[in-house]
């Protein structure tokens, strides 16, 4: 095992990694940049370096000093987190080229999937079910393009190959707004990833998006960790997170879990993955793969009982998987809100410095978060502060448990989207369970009209 790791990321998944190898006896030294010198996580890790400005480009995104950093400290392994440059295959070749272990997949694999076209490819080869669209990448012919969108039947969305974060997408309804929305999708595209490749699906009007959490090791050892609904997303970004996706039979998870997990074993995958879907009617359609820890994993871990982080080290450390599929038993239900700063009506990021502070508690509630009383939130970073996690022997349990530590905590000085997630906490249908993707913004958009 390693002895001492280098952990090159910030915020709260920086503290969650330090605890993964705090717990296992493993040393940390953490990088950070300046607007990051007063976290708590910098003061409780064994060694940490400086190594920019705030600006993520200079810093968190700043290989060479990450590199650097790593060497002057003689960490052995450095771990990405989410975000920043985890799905970085170059990063991932220079870290190994340096002698150091990236904690994730190869560089190669991280490259397969970080193209969405190759990835959908690889997907279909191994027997996973994809959203129906083109063949790989749309045609420069924009009279091939409409042929394709006539086969696939409308409405269709126009995705980037290298899309991501929820960029590069449109939806077409028509054949008369086609060509303009190829042309803009691939500008765009360009522009944004450097790549101006784009691909065609059909636009799934209802889905739910289900995920499976997967973890392999170099040896051919692959498991599934059940699934996670998060379909209450703005921008399509996920605002709640849950374990398992209610309503959905669990012989039909379970049939998809397994092609993902023998997915991983045909194409050598190893480490901790998320295999994206898009559900509706029943059925599984891939969208993408994340070859990291996701801001969610929480809600699976306390579901399983399995430390995805401490996994993730040992897999890298070329220890063989220490689960096997029938030792994964999924209990009880886990749902994470995740609190950001920022304003819970209009969105704006509020960062600044809490001048309050009270985390939640009680049975079944974890938090976490880097925040600490008289902590500045910098305006330079995501806006996410905390992720309450709430645990339940039934989905039901998990929401009452979720209600309480909402209406208990308290963070000060700064704006926080609680009110929102504990209005979505008393939200009828989502209560009920299984809302589509669409939910959250259609119920914001009704509330906006009932202000004016
Ligand atoms: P990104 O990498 O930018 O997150 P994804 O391919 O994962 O892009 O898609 C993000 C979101 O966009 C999905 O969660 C879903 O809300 C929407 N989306 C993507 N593809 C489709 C589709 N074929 N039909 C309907 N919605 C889609």
């Amino acid at each position: 095992m390693f002895e001492k790791v280098l952990i090159a990321n910030r915020g709260e998944i920086a503290l969650r990694v330090q605890r993964a190898c705090r717990e296992m006896g493993i040393k940390t030294v953490v990088v950070y940049s300046e607007a990051d010198r007063d976290s708590k996580y910098v003061m409780l890790a064994d060694e940490a370096v400086c190594i920019g400005p705030a600006a993520s480009a200079q810093s968190y995104l700043n290989m060479p000093a990450i590199i650097s950093a790593a060497e002057v400290t003689d960490a052995q392994a450095i771990h990405p987190g989410y975000g920043f440059l985890s799905e970085n295959a170059d990063f991932a070749e220079r870290v190994e080229s340096s002698g150091f272990v990236f904690i994730g997949p190869r560089a190669d694999t991280i490259r397969l999937m970080g193209d969405k076209v190759s990835a959908k490819n690889a997907m279909k080869a191994t027997g996973v079910p994809c959203v129906p669209g083109s063949e790989g990448a749309l045609p420069d012919d924009l009279k091939e393009v409409a042929k394709i969108a006539r086969r696939v039947g409308y409405p269709i969305i126009i995705k980037a190959a290298g899309g991501g974060g929820g960029r590069g997408m449109r939806v077409v309804h028509t054949e008369a707004a086609l060509p303009s929305a190829v042309t803009m999708t691939k500008t765009e595209a360009q522009t944004a990833f450097g790549n101006p490749t784009v691909y065609m699906e059909k636009y799934l009007e209802n889905p739910r998006h289900v995920e499976i959490q997967v973890l392999a090791d170099q040896h051919g050892n692959a498991v599934y960790l059940g699934e996670r609904d998060c379909s209450m997303q703005r921008r399509h970004q996920k605002v709640i997170e849950e374990a398992p996706a209610p309503l959905i039979p669990a012989r039909l998870t379970a049939r998809i879990g397994e092609r993902c997990a023998e997915a991983c074993r045909k194409i050598g995958y190893r480490g901790a993955g998320t295999f994206e879907f898009l559900y509706e009617n029943n059925e599984f359609y891939f969208i993408e793969m994340n070859t990291r820890v996701q801001v969610e994993h929480p809600v699976t871990e306390l579901i399983t009982g399995i430390d995805i982080v401490q996994e993730q080290i040992r897999v890298a450390a070329g220890e063989k998987l220490r689960i096997r599929q029938r030792d994964v038993v999924l209990r009880g239900h886990a749902i994470e809100c995740r609190i950001n700063a920022e304003d819970p009506y209009t969105f704006v990021p509020f960062p600044g410095k809490i001048e309050m502070y009270h985390p939640p508690g009680g049975p079944g509630i974890r938090f976490d978060s880097h925040i600490y009383q008289g902590y500045t939130v910098p305006p330079y970073y995501d806006s996410m502060i905390a992720k309450v996690i709430a645990y339940g022997d039934t989905r039901e349990q998990a929401i009452r448990r979720m209600r309480i530590a909402l209406s208990e905590m308290g963070i000060g000085g700064i704006k926080t989207n609680i009110p929102l997630h504990q209005e979505l906490m008393q939200d009828a249908r989502f209560v009920k369970g299984g809302v589509s993707i669409h939910y959250l913004e259609q119920r914001l958009a009704d509330k906006g009209e009932v202000k004016r």
